[in-house]
């Protein structure tokens, strides 16, 4: 089995010979399979895998601990190369960091980038490959915990969480949401569970800053990122724990009257969290509903 870090003759080769080494070759300890890119412009193909595969490169995970060539296929809506990687022998349900798939195609929803016109219908959709994750009940919630999710990440808490950068609010989330209910085949009975997973991500990113999370993230190149954003100073005990204790009740309360509003709200997938959010006593069932002169 070849790796990358056997790769440093062939650097001694290039330089002897009198070349600069390009930064391309440069050893870096991942995975010759690795090639996250938000952007998609440096995207691996099959025929590229074919040629290292059949070059004796099989080493899919390298040193790299922070992410996996076959979830970044996931974060890429990258079909082809999921499958290809299967076909080499890559379990459906491998995770990393107990993410599986699911939570990296979740992700992208959140934020599809220019390759799929940042409009999350474009992105790419297999029913079948959707489904055998989907199967694994297990694989649903990640081991973290935090309360932006109930029972760890779920592919929904990490669209929601990708799609609210920091300052960004939640006016066109509906769209995403309504296409991962889409691509992702979420049946009548498991929407309401779904809506009140985004709901309770959203109302964290409302209540809470982004240094509250205590649940991993998934980076710009499908990289996974453990409790960066927990790490806090020197803590200050009395004013700061009884200001977290005032969201969380703030939170808790919203949340709850917002389940309660899901449950009579009747606009189209795309309209609801606005319209529970933005509650105005009465349901909006154009699906469109205004927010001016809310508060
Ligand atoms: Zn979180
Ligand atoms: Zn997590
Ligand atoms: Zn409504």
């Amino acid at each position: 089995m070849l790796r990358e870090s056997s790769a440093p003759l062939l650097i001694q080769e290039i330089r002897g010979l009198g070349y600069e080494v390009p930064a391309a070759l440069l050893l870096d300890g991942k995975s010759v399979y690795a090639t996250g890119d938000f952007d998609g412009s440096i995207r691996l193909t099959r025929q590229i895998a074919d040629g290292l595969w059949d070059g004796g490169f099989r080493d899919f995970a390298g040193d790299d601990p922070h992410s996996s060539p076959y979830l970044q296929s996931w974060f890429a809506a990258d079909f082809e190369m999921v499958q290809w990687f299967q076909s080499k022998g890559v379990r459906p349900g491998s995770t990393k960091h107990s993410l599986s798939g699911l939570h990296f195609y979740g992700d992208r929803h959140g934020s599809p980038g220019w390759i799929f016109g940042n409009d999350a219908n474009e992105i790419p959709c297999n029913s079948e490959l959707v489904a055998q994750l989907k199967q694994d009940k297990d694989l649903y919630h990640d081991l973290c915990s935090c309360l932006c999710s109930a029972g760890g990440c779920t592919p929904i808490s990490k669209m929601v969480r990708s799609f609210m950068d920091p300052g960004r609010d939640c006016k066109t989330l509906g769209q995403n949401l309504a296409a991962w209910v889409k691509h992702a085949a979420i049946s009548p009975e498991e929407l309401h569970d779904c809506l009140c997973e985004a709901l309770r991500a959203v109302f964290f990113q409302i209540f809470f800053d982004e240094t509250d999370h205590t649940c991993c993230d998934i980076g710009y190149y499908g990289d996974i990122w453990i409790g960066s954003s927990t790490v806090q100073s020197e803590p200050e005990p009395s004013l700061a724990d009884s200001d977290v204790s005032h969201r969380e009740v703030n939170f808790r309360d919203s949340l709850e009257k917002g389940i309660q509003r899901l449950n009579i709200c009747k606009c189209p997938i795309s309209g609801k969290i606005l319209c529970v959010i933005y509650w105005k006593g009465i349901c909006r069932s154009d699906g469109s509903p205004s927010i001016e002169g809310d508060s």
